[in-house]
């Protein structure tokens, strides 16, 4: 059983008990317990009050389907363009996704090739060089690279 710091259990597992979806041990744990604590009783007793009053309350019976009037207001409030018009079409809206991937995938096969080949990437030297950490890149700061 859930309980809460004081030993009580916490009010789903009340609530649960008036809606008869506990397991018999745990119904009888807590009967036990709220028959003793004036909390869980006065708790118990306000959820039987509710589940009685709502029992007691007449079945309302709509005279028309109301999900296919609400469907047929959404349709109606719908720009023609944005209605579903059976099944869905892809046709170009998927070719960039397509060639997107291709792309990737290429990449990456070349890129792959190039490991397993031991090869190595060539990496682009023109004006880079400028940004090397290593003299004779032109950031040194040392003394014998400002002479
Ligand atoms: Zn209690």
């Amino acid at each position: 059983m859930k309980e809460n710091t004081q030993g009580c259990p916490r009010i789903d597992a009340l609530s649960a008990l008036i809606d008869e979806a506990l397991a018999a041990e745990a119904a009888a744990e807590i009967r036990t317990h709220a028959a003793t604590c004036p909390l869980c009783g006065a708790a118990l007793a306000d959820l039987h009050r509710v589940r009685t009053a709502f029992a007691r309350m007449p079945m309302p019976v709509l005279g028309r389907d109301l999900a296919a009037e609400i469907g047929r207001r959404i349709d109606a409030a719908r720009p023609a363009a944005a209605r579903p018009r059976g099944r869905v079409r892809w046709g170009w809206t998927a070719a960039p996704v397509a060639a997107g991937g291709a792309l990737a995938l290429s990449f990456g096969v070349l890129l792959g090739s190039l490991l397993v080949a031991g090869g190595s990437v060539a990496t682009p030297r023109a004006g880079l060089e400028a940004f090397a950490t290593v003299p004779p890149g032109g950031i040194c700061l040392a003394p014998a690279c400002l002479r």
